[in-house]
C-alpha cells in the first residue's frame, strides 16, 4: 500500500517520499543493521547451516512429517524465470501458461483422490484444513442447517481438533478401541444432528489402515455429516486406494509429504483442497476456468468461502509438485506408496528386538514405537534416544505423539532410503538401547547444542536482531 503511495507520487513526477505515510511513532529512523565485513557475516551463515539438519544431511525418519527427499529436478523447473518471473496480478493472456498448468495439477490430483473438484490455494496442510472446515460449515448453512460439532479420533493430528475449533466448531473425541483403530461404536454414540463433519486420516497415524472406513463413511453420511480425509498420509495409498474410493467428501494434499516438495516451515508450504462435485461451489476464489489456450479467474461465486491466501497458491511449490507427479506417473506414484510401506515394516522388523511396537501388523508408511520398557529398565526415556540419535547422525523420530502409545517414538523412513540406510537407522536405535544410560542421558554429545531448556526456548524465543539487541545491548 505504502510502496504504491510511493510510487504514485513518483509517477507524478516527485522524487520517491515516503513522508506523512507512516502514521507517527511507527516511523524508524534508523535500521541498527549488524555491520560486519563479509568473511564473518559468510562464517556466521556457513555456521548456522552446519547446525542445521536436513534430508540432504542425513536420514530424517519423523514420523507424521514424512520428510521426504526434494528431487533437484523439480528444483530446477521451479527455478525457471518462467515460474520465477510472473506476478499474480499479470493479466489472463499473459499468465495462460501458468493457468494450463494449474488446471492440469488440479486435474491429477482429482484423479489421484478421486475428488471431482481441486483448489490448489491453502499454503499448508494444516491451512487446508481450516479452509475445509469453512467449507464445512458453508455447506450446512447453506442447506438451513446449524450443525456445530466435529468428531476427531484420539490419534488425530494435533491440527485437526485446531483448524475446526478455528473455524468455529465444538470438538468431541473419540477414543481408539484396543487395536488402535476408530471404535465404530464411539462413532456411532458420538454421531448425531449437530454432527457437521468426521475427521479422519487413513491410514493412521499409528500407521494402521482404518479397514471399516466405507462402513464409517455410510454412518457419517446417514446423519448428514461429512467425512474430511486427513491426506498427510496419502502417501501410503496413493496409486492403490483414494479417498474417493473410501468415500470421503474433501480432502486435503500435504504436498510436502506426497509430492516431494519443501516443508514450509512457516514459509511457502502448499497444501491444496479437492471435494467431491456438491461441494465445489464452496471452494476459495478465484477458480481456473475455461479451456486451453483460454483460461481466465473466476471470481464471481456467491457461495465460495473467499480468499484463503495471497495470490493463487505458492506457485513454484505447486510447479514441483506437479513436476514429481508427471516424472514419477501413475505407476510411479504406485510404486512410491509400495516401497514407503515396505521400508516402514521392514524398520519396524529390525528394531523390533530392542523397543516395543505396540499394535498389530501390518503396518503401513509408519509405525509406532515405544521407549517404556527402556525406561524402566534403566531410565532412559524416548527424548533421551531422540537426543543420542543426533549424535549418530540420524535426525530423531517424532516422540511423544500419538499419546496413546507410552514413551512413543513414531518412525516414518519414507519410501526414499534406501536399504543401507534403512539399516543405518535400526543399528543406531539397537546399540542406543544397549548404551550405558548415562552416556544417553547425557547426549547430544557431538551436536550443536546440548540439552536446550525447551520451555525456555518456546517461551522465551529470541528471533530478531533487534530483540538480541536490547536483551544484549549490543
Ligand atoms: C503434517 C500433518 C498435518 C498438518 O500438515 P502441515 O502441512 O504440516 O500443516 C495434519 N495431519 C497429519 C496427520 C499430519 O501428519
Amino acid at each position: 500500500m505504502i510502496r504504491r503511495l510511493i510510487m504514485d507520487r513518483e509517477q507524478e513526477g516527485g522524487a520517491p517520499d515516503a513522508s506523512g505515510l507512516v502514521p507517527p511513532g511507527m516511523e524508524r529512523r534508523s535500521l541498527h543493521m549488524p555491520a560486519v565485513p563479509e568473511p564473518e557475516l559468510l562464517r556466521h551463515y556457513i555456521a548456522l547451516s552446519r547446525a542445521n539438519f536436513g534430508t540432504d544431511s542425513g536420514p530424517y525418519p519423523l514420523g507424521s512429517c514424512t520428510m521426504k527427499h526434494n528431487p533437484k529436478y523439480a528444483d530446477r523447473l521451479a527455478a525457471s524465470p518462467k515460474v520465477t518471473r510472473m506476478h499474480p496480478q499479470m493479466e489472463d493472456d499473459h499468465t495462460q501458461g501458468c493457468l494450463e498448468l494449474m488446471s492440469r495439477m488440479e486435474a491429477a490430483l482429482c484423479s489421484i483422490s478421486g475428488m471431482d473438484a481441486v483448489s490448489l490455494h491453502p499454503a499448508a496442510g494444516a491451512h487446508g484444513e481450516y479452509a475445509s472446515m469453512l467449507m464445512v460449515r458453508a455447506y450446512h448453512r447453506s442447506r438451513g442447517e446449524d450443525r456445530d460439532e466435529v468428531i476427531v479420533p484420539d490419534s488425530a493430528h494435533g491440527t485437526n481438533p485446531a483448524s475446526a475449533a478455528m473455524a468455529g466448531f465444538k470438538l468431541v473425541e473419540i477414543p481408539s478401541g484396543e487395536d488402535g483403530l476408530v471404535d465404530l461404536s464411539a462413532l456411532e454414540a458420538a454421531l448425531s444432528g449437530r454432527s457437521a463433519a468426521f475427521m479422519l486420516t487413513n491410514p493412521n497415524t499409528l500407521g494402521l489402515f482404518e479397514k471399516d472406513v466405507r462402513e464409517m463413511a455410510s454412518m457419517v453420511h446417514d446423519k448428514g455429516a461429512l467425512l474430511y480425509y486427513d491426506g498427510a498420509n496419502l502417501n501410503a495409498v496413493m496409486g492403490r486406494t483414494s479417498p474417493g474410493a473410501m468415500g470421503f467428501d474433501i480432502v486435503h494434499f500435504n504436498l510436502h509429504k506426497t509430492f516431494a516438495t519443501p516443508h514450509g516451515g512457516g514459509g511457502p508450504g502448499s497444501g491444496p483442497v479437492g471435494v467431491r462435485s456438491f461441494l465445489e461451489p464452496f471452494l476459495p476464489v478465484p477458480r481456473v476456468v475455461g479451456d486451453e489456450g483460454c483460461r481466465s479467474l473466476d471470481w464471481s461465486r456467491p457461495q465460495s468461502i473467499g480468499k484463503v491466501g495471497s495470490a493463487l497458491g505458492n506457485f513454484p511449490v505447486l510447479m514441483r509438485a506437479y513436476a514429481y507427479i508427471l516424472r514419477q506417473g501413475g505407476d510411479g506414484l504406485k510404486e512410491a506408496s509400495a516401497r514407503a510401506v515396505l521400508n516402514a515394516n521392514y524398520l519396524k522388523r529390525r528394531i523390533e528386538g530392542h523397543y516395543e511396537v505396540p499394535f498389530s501388523d501390518p503396518r503401513k508408511h509408519e509405525f509406532v514405537a515405544s521407549a517404556r520398557a527402556l525406561k524402566k529398565g534403566k531410565g532412559v526415556r524416548a527424548l533421551d534416544v531422540a537426543k543420542r540419535m543426533i549424535d549418530q547422525g540420524v535426525h530423531p523420530p517424532t516422540i511423544y505423539f500419538p499419546a496413546l502409545v507410552e514413551e512413543a517414538l513414531m518412525i516414518e523412513p519414507t519410501e526414499d532410503e534406501s536399504k543401507e540406510s534403512l539399516d543405518r537407522i535400526a543399528d543406531v536405535m539397537n546399540a542406543i538401547a544397549e548404551e550405558d544410560p548415562e552416556t544417553v542421558l547425557a547426549a547430544p554429545l557431538e551436536g550443536p547444542v546440548g540439552r536446550i531448556d525447551e520451555s525456555k526456548a518456546a517461551k522465551d524465543a529470541v528471533l530478531s536482531f533487534r530483540r538480541l539487541r536490547a536483551l544484549r545491548d549490543v
